[in-house]
């Protein structure tokens, strides 16, 4: 794929059409409201919720595309002029609300984009991505793989969101007395949130432009900005500091809880009250029963009091390594370029996945089968069509993969260890 042609969360002037994973500030820098470098695709639930972030963008430039759906995009070679047609699938990543991937097919091969993405083995959403991104390959290798490498690397294991979720509520239900404060971004972790209201039968508080983001997703009746209502608070993160809960237990005594697959300190507490840490189920061997039937150790061993009122438990919207190792073996990639680059936990993905790279490309050949595709007019609405492709054609020359426009997200990927936190949406 020639440069000038596409960019994925990268908003510099030269594309032809500019594609939108998800709605996190690490992956919108450069975006605005005044807009206008050319069309912007995004999934429903992304354009959804764009008017709260960029309340004046000329929402003619955006092109809500389906899940799931090819969509056909005609381009034209910056070198040549002559028309350059490619395909696009956005499949879910499983991060935040409307957070997709892009699978990106054309003359030139595959090319994968993850953006963020949390690829968990179990449950109901996990199972159909899983299989629309099989369906979508049909046997086809990934050429490029452009991969959320945020926690590419052996030291980061945790458990699924299902068991994270089970932590939270039981260091919430092992202190009926506290208040309870708990760090997100402006978007993602709903689920947690609203499995804590049901388990619980409670309503959380949340903050006025947040409550707004919850209306729009859909879920009137859980939140409240009212704090006589509840004691579960979900606070900003970068509100969120061993400060802020010395603060709050001046005057009530209150747990910080703060969902992170990254270490939220540099090492657990070691104070003398260590022994506050009395879950009420810490020294059992507990399992729980996951939505696909299968039990999970509890494994409240993972939850790290990090101070004498702070909790930090595992839960991420983000892949362990386990399953990007899983992921990059499903995907059979010819080469993977991280997009995580500077992090203090950043590793190039090939140093130790490589072993699963693909290595037989010229045996590839380009998949353009003639199917149903949705074709995606630069300036209009989208209209169904039966796309009438070559056949299969094979692939005779080495596209220019770098000459896409990827973002590399960059330093907001740090551990802020243990003091305020400066930035809104950050890698958890
Ligand atoms: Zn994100």
């Amino acid at each position: 794929m020639e440069g000038g042609m596409i960019s994925v969360d990268q908003w510099a002037k030269g594309s032809q059409a500019y594609f939108l994973t998800h709605l996190h500030s690490d992956h919108t820098r450069g975006l605005s409201s005044t807009w206008s470098n050319g069309p912007l695709f995004c999934s429903r639930t992304t354009a959804k919720l764009f008017p709260l972030k960029f309340p004046d963008f000329n929402f003619a430039f955006l092109r809500i595309v389906e899940i799931g759906s090819w969509h056909r995009l005609s381009l034209s070679s910056p070198s040549t002029g002559s028309p350059a047609s490619i395909q696009f699938m956005p499949i879910d990543a499983f991060h935040c609300p409307g957070a997709v991937m892009f699978l990106f097919r054309g003359v030139f091969g595959h090319v994968l984009y993850t953006g963020d993405f949390r690829w968990e083995e179990t449950g109901e959403r996990s199972v159909k991505a899983k299989n629309m991104l099989i369906d979508a390959l049909n046997g086809a290798n990934v050429d490029v793989l452009y991969l959320d490498n945020t926690y590419c690397n052996p030291v980061y294991c945790f458990p699924i969101r299902e068991v994270a979720t089970q932590q939270v509520i039981e260091i919430i239900a092992s202190h009926p007395e506290h208040d309870i404060v708990i760090g997100i971004d402006s978007l993602g972790k709903e689920d947690l949130l609203l499995e804590i209201s049901r388990c619980l039968k409670m309503k959380i508080w949340v903050w006025p432009e947040r409550l707004q983001t919850m209306h729009l997703l859909g879920y009137p009746d859980i939140f409240t900005t009212r704090t006589s209502l509840t004691r579960v608070r979900a606070v900003p993160r970068y509100s969120f500091s061993i400060n802020t809960l010395e603060g709050l237990n001046a005057t009530k005594p209150t747990i910080g809880i703060m969902p992170s697959g990254l270490p939220w300190v540099s090492k657990p507490f070691e104070g003398k009250n260590k022994k506050g840490f009395s879950l009420s189920v810490a020294s059992k061997n507990r399992r729980i029963l996951t939505s696909n039937g299968t039990r999970v150790d509890l494994n409240m061993r993972s939850v790290e009091k990090v101070q004498n009122h702070i909790f930090s438990v595992p839960y991420s919207d983000h892949s362990c390594y386990r399953e990007i190792k899983d992921f990059v073996w499903l995907v059979k990639p010819y080469n993977v370029k991280g997009i995580v680059s500077m992090s203090s936990c950043y590793v190039n993905p090939v140093y130790y996945l490589s072993h699963l790279f693909s290595s037989n490309r010229a045996s590839q050949s380009t998949c353009l089968d003639p199917e149903i595709c949705e074709e995606v007019e630069m300036k209009g609405k989208t209209k169904r069509t039966n796309f009438t492709g070559t056949g299969r054609k094979k692939r005779t020359t080495e596209a220019n993969f770098l000459g896409v426009r990827i973002r590399r997200v960059s330093i907001l990927r740090q551990i802020n260890r243990g003091v305020k936190i400066v930035e809104c949406d950050s890698p958890d």
